[in-house]
Protein backbone atom coordinates (compact mmCIF):
# COMPACT_ATOMS: atom_id res chain seq x y z
CA UNK A 1 0.00 0.00 0.00
CA UNK A 2 3.07 2.60 0.85
CA UNK A 3 4.22 1.61 -2.30
CA UNK A 4 1.36 2.23 -4.02
CA UNK A 5 1.28 5.70 -2.50
CA UNK A 6 4.49 6.64 -3.35
CA UNK A 7 4.36 5.67 -6.97
CA UNK A 8 0.95 7.74 -7.03
CA UNK A 9 2.88 10.66 -5.53
CA UNK A 10 5.52 10.27 -7.69
CA UNK A 11 3.28 10.56 -11.16
CA UNK A 12 1.16 13.10 -9.43
CA UNK A 13 5.01 15.28 -8.84
CA UNK A 14 6.44 14.24 -12.15
CA UNK A 15 3.39 15.53 -14.30
CA UNK A 16 2.71 18.67 -11.92
CA UNK A 17 6.68 19.68 -12.71
CA UNK A 18 6.06 18.79 -16.44
CA UNK A 19 3.44 21.30 -16.63
CA UNK A 20 5.45 23.91 -14.81
CA UNK A 21 8.47 23.40 -17.03
CA UNK A 22 6.10 23.90 -20.10
CA UNK A 23 4.34 26.90 -18.70
CA UNK A 24 7.92 28.19 -18.14
CA UNK A 25 8.77 27.89 -21.94
CA UNK A 26 5.60 28.98 -23.39
CA UNK A 27 5.88 32.86 -24.30
CA UNK A 28 2.35 33.93 -24.69
CA UNK A 29 -0.66 32.18 -23.01
CA UNK A 30 -3.33 31.43 -26.00
CA UNK A 31 -5.05 33.81 -26.13
CA UNK A 32 -8.75 33.84 -24.66
CA UNK A 33 -11.50 33.90 -27.48
CA UNK A 34 -9.27 33.39 -30.33
CA UNK A 35 -11.28 31.75 -32.64
CA UNK A 36 -13.49 34.81 -32.28
CA UNK A 37 -10.30 37.11 -32.92
CA UNK A 38 -9.77 35.15 -35.85
CA UNK A 39 -13.39 35.30 -37.04
CA UNK A 40 -14.00 38.49 -36.92
CA UNK A 41 -10.41 40.16 -38.15
CA UNK A 42 -8.69 37.93 -40.38
CA UNK A 43 -10.26 36.95 -44.16
CA UNK A 44 -8.49 34.05 -44.50
CA UNK A 45 -9.11 31.91 -41.97
CA UNK A 46 -13.32 33.22 -42.28
CA UNK A 47 -12.52 31.31 -45.59
CA UNK A 48 -11.15 28.06 -44.67
CA UNK A 49 -13.35 24.97 -44.13
CA UNK A 50 -14.16 23.90 -40.21
CA UNK A 51 -11.08 21.82 -40.48
CA UNK A 52 -8.70 24.47 -41.62
CA UNK A 53 -9.95 26.39 -39.00
CA UNK A 54 -9.18 24.10 -36.49
CA UNK A 55 -5.30 23.46 -38.28
CA UNK A 56 -4.91 27.05 -38.37
CA UNK A 57 -5.96 27.74 -34.88
CA UNK A 58 -3.46 24.73 -33.73
CA UNK A 59 -0.75 26.76 -35.86
CA UNK A 60 -1.43 30.02 -34.36
CA UNK A 61 -1.06 28.61 -30.96
CA UNK A 62 1.99 27.07 -31.72
CA UNK A 63 3.51 30.50 -33.21
CA UNK A 64 2.58 31.80 -29.99
CA UNK A 65 3.72 29.66 -27.94
CA UNK A 66 7.50 29.59 -29.32
CA UNK A 67 7.57 33.49 -30.04
CA UNK A 68 7.63 36.35 -27.96
CA UNK A 69 5.12 39.28 -28.60
CA UNK A 70 6.05 42.64 -26.84
CA UNK A 71 4.97 46.26 -27.03
CA UNK A 72 7.39 49.07 -26.90
CA UNK A 73 5.70 52.03 -24.94
CA UNK A 74 2.56 50.85 -26.38
CA UNK A 75 0.37 48.40 -24.48
CA UNK A 76 -0.52 45.31 -26.68
CA UNK A 77 -3.43 43.25 -26.55
CA UNK A 78 -4.72 39.36 -27.57
CA UNK A 79 -5.85 40.97 -30.80
CA UNK A 80 -2.48 41.81 -31.42
CA UNK A 81 -0.80 38.66 -30.71
CA UNK A 82 -3.19 36.47 -33.11
CA UNK A 83 -3.00 38.81 -35.90
CA UNK A 84 1.00 38.89 -35.84
CA UNK A 85 0.45 34.48 -35.58
CA UNK A 86 -2.31 34.78 -38.21
CA UNK A 87 0.35 36.76 -40.43
CA UNK A 88 3.20 34.24 -39.76
CA UNK A 89 0.70 31.52 -40.55
CA UNK A 90 -1.34 32.67 -43.61
CA UNK A 91 2.13 32.15 -45.73
CA UNK A 92 3.00 28.59 -44.78
CA UNK A 93 -0.54 26.83 -44.10
CA UNK A 94 0.27 24.95 -46.73
CA UNK A 95 3.53 23.20 -45.12
CA UNK A 96 1.90 21.48 -41.89
CA UNK A 97 5.21 20.81 -40.93
CA UNK A 98 7.30 24.34 -41.30
CA UNK A 99 7.82 25.90 -37.98
CA UNK A 100 9.95 29.58 -38.27
CA UNK A 101 13.11 28.80 -37.00
CA UNK A 102 14.31 32.57 -37.15
CA UNK A 103 12.14 34.19 -35.33
CA UNK A 104 11.54 34.45 -31.38
CA UNK A 105 10.53 37.71 -30.53
CA UNK A 106 7.67 40.74 -32.15
CA UNK A 107 8.13 43.82 -31.33
CA UNK A 108 5.30 45.87 -31.98
CA UNK A 109 5.95 50.07 -32.05
CA UNK A 110 3.21 52.72 -31.52
CA UNK A 111 3.55 54.10 -34.76
CA UNK A 112 6.45 54.27 -37.73
CA UNK A 113 10.08 53.94 -36.70
CA UNK A 114 13.08 54.95 -38.33
CA UNK A 115 15.70 52.65 -39.53
CA UNK A 116 17.77 53.17 -36.86
CA UNK A 117 14.05 51.84 -34.73
CA UNK A 118 13.79 55.61 -33.23
CA UNK A 119 10.01 56.27 -32.43
CA UNK A 120 10.12 59.98 -32.30
CA UNK A 121 11.89 62.60 -34.91
CA UNK A 122 11.30 63.08 -38.12
CA UNK A 123 12.67 59.77 -40.89
CA UNK A 124 10.40 57.86 -39.29
CA UNK A 125 8.86 56.07 -42.09
CA UNK A 126 9.65 52.13 -41.46
CA UNK A 127 6.12 50.16 -41.02
CA UNK A 128 8.23 46.59 -40.58
CA UNK A 129 11.43 45.16 -40.53
CA UNK A 130 13.38 42.02 -39.77
CA UNK A 131 16.10 42.15 -37.34
CA UNK A 132 19.91 41.99 -38.29
CA UNK A 133 23.05 41.05 -36.99
CA UNK A 134 22.52 42.23 -32.87
CA UNK A 135 18.76 41.75 -33.76
CA UNK A 136 18.82 38.23 -35.57
CA UNK A 137 15.61 36.41 -34.69
CA UNK A 138 13.76 39.58 -33.83
CA UNK A 139 11.18 40.84 -36.41
CA UNK A 140 9.71 45.31 -35.81
CA UNK A 141 6.14 45.96 -36.59
CA UNK A 142 4.15 48.74 -36.81
CA UNK A 143 1.06 47.96 -34.35
CA UNK A 144 -1.60 50.66 -36.20
CA UNK A 145 0.15 49.54 -39.19
CA UNK A 146 -0.56 45.67 -38.33
CA UNK A 147 -4.10 46.58 -37.37
CA UNK A 148 -4.84 48.53 -40.74
CA UNK A 149 -3.47 44.65 -42.65
CA UNK A 150 -5.63 43.40 -41.48
CA UNK A 151 -8.75 45.76 -41.72
CA UNK A 152 -8.44 46.40 -45.33
CA UNK A 153 -7.67 43.01 -46.49
CA UNK A 154 -8.03 42.91 -50.38
CA UNK A 155 -5.72 46.29 -50.75
CA UNK A 156 -2.64 44.02 -51.61
CA UNK A 157 -0.90 45.63 -48.31
CA UNK A 158 -0.20 43.52 -45.40
CA UNK A 159 2.69 44.60 -43.19
CA UNK A 160 3.00 41.53 -41.30
CA UNK A 161 2.54 39.12 -44.62
CA UNK A 162 5.67 41.58 -45.72
CA UNK A 163 8.09 40.86 -43.14
CA UNK A 164 7.12 37.28 -42.50
CA UNK A 165 7.54 36.62 -46.96
CA UNK A 166 11.08 38.15 -45.58
CA UNK A 167 11.75 35.35 -43.10
CA UNK A 168 10.68 33.04 -45.39
CA UNK A 169 13.43 33.77 -47.55
CA UNK A 170 16.31 34.45 -45.35
CA UNK A 171 15.34 30.92 -43.92
CA UNK A 172 18.08 29.47 -46.39
CA UNK A 173 21.09 32.12 -45.34
CA UNK A 174 20.11 34.49 -48.27
CA UNK A 175 17.79 37.27 -48.26
CA UNK A 176 17.94 37.69 -52.00
CA UNK A 177 14.00 37.39 -53.51
CA UNK A 178 14.90 33.05 -54.18
CA UNK A 179 13.18 31.35 -51.08
CA UNK A 180 14.85 27.77 -51.81
CA UNK A 181 12.82 25.99 -49.16
CA UNK A 182 9.78 26.93 -51.47
CA UNK A 183 11.48 26.33 -54.84
CA UNK A 184 12.52 23.44 -56.77
CA UNK A 185 15.97 23.48 -58.93
CA UNK A 186 14.66 23.89 -62.29
CA UNK A 187 12.16 26.54 -60.87
CA UNK A 188 15.16 28.73 -59.80
CA UNK A 189 16.32 30.27 -62.92
CA UNK A 190 12.95 31.05 -64.28
CA UNK A 191 12.02 32.76 -60.93
CA UNK A 192 14.67 35.09 -61.07
CA UNK A 193 13.95 36.09 -64.92
CA UNK A 194 10.50 36.81 -63.96
CA UNK A 195 11.01 38.88 -60.96
CA UNK A 196 13.38 40.81 -63.27
CA UNK A 197 11.17 40.92 -66.14
CA UNK A 198 8.57 42.10 -63.27
CA UNK A 199 11.45 44.76 -61.77
CA UNK A 200 11.73 46.55 -65.31
CA UNK A 201 8.49 46.50 -65.27
CA UNK A 202 7.45 48.20 -62.07
CA UNK A 203 10.54 50.83 -63.02
CA UNK A 204 9.72 51.90 -66.50
CA UNK A 205 5.78 52.13 -66.17
CA UNK A 206 4.36 55.47 -63.93
CA UNK A 207 1.57 52.85 -62.29
CA UNK A 208 2.34 49.24 -62.24
CA UNK A 209 -0.36 47.97 -60.37
CA UNK A 210 2.59 46.37 -58.32
CA UNK A 211 3.31 48.35 -55.16
CA UNK A 212 6.81 50.15 -56.53
CA UNK A 213 8.49 49.43 -53.49
CA UNK A 214 9.16 45.84 -55.12
CA UNK A 215 11.42 47.32 -57.64
CA UNK A 216 14.19 48.05 -54.73
CA UNK A 217 15.88 44.76 -55.12
CA UNK A 218 14.99 41.30 -55.51
CA UNK A 219 13.58 40.53 -52.04
CA UNK A 220 11.52 43.43 -51.64
CA UNK A 221 9.83 42.69 -54.45
CA UNK A 222 9.80 38.87 -52.76
CA UNK A 223 7.85 40.51 -50.01
CA UNK A 224 6.03 42.78 -51.91
CA UNK A 225 4.33 40.19 -54.46
CA UNK A 226 3.79 38.42 -51.36
CA UNK A 227 1.60 40.31 -49.99
CA UNK A 228 -0.15 40.99 -53.75
CA UNK A 229 -1.04 37.22 -53.85
CA UNK A 230 -2.45 36.47 -50.54
CA UNK A 231 -4.97 40.16 -50.75
CA UNK A 232 -5.73 40.05 -54.28
CA UNK A 233 -4.86 36.86 -56.03
CA UNK A 234 -7.64 36.94 -59.00
CA UNK A 235 -6.00 40.35 -59.81
CA UNK A 236 -2.28 39.35 -59.98
CA UNK A 237 -3.80 35.90 -61.93
CA UNK A 238 -5.24 38.50 -64.26
CA UNK A 239 -2.38 41.34 -64.64
CA UNK A 240 0.46 38.49 -64.24
CA UNK A 241 -0.47 35.27 -65.04
CA UNK A 242 2.96 33.53 -65.09
CA UNK A 243 4.07 35.62 -61.44
CA UNK A 244 0.43 33.86 -60.45
CA UNK A 245 1.40 30.12 -61.81
CA UNK A 246 5.16 30.62 -60.05
CA UNK A 247 3.61 32.05 -56.94
CA UNK A 248 0.79 29.11 -56.66
CA UNK A 249 3.82 26.22 -57.10
CA UNK A 250 5.47 27.79 -54.11
CA UNK A 251 2.70 28.35 -51.98
CA UNK A 252 0.05 25.53 -53.09
CA UNK A 253 -2.70 27.32 -51.48
CA UNK A 254 -5.43 25.40 -51.63
CA UNK A 255 -3.43 21.96 -51.94
CA UNK A 256 -1.54 19.70 -48.97
CA UNK A 257 -3.39 20.28 -45.86
ZN1 LIG B 1 10.63 44.63 -46.92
Amino acid sequence: MAGLIILIFALALGAYLYNDNKRRTRKNPTPSGMHQLLQENVTFYQNLSINDKLAFESRIIDFLEHTSIRGVDVEIDDLDRVLVAAGAIILIFSFPDWKYNNISEVLLYKGTFSKDFETEGGDRNVLGMVGDGALHHEMLLSKPSLRSSFKNPIDGHNTAIHEFAHLIDKADGATDGIPEYLLTRPEVLPWVSEIHTAIQQIRSSNHSDIDSYGATNEAEFFAVISEYFFEKPDKLKEHHPELYAMLVKMFHPESSR
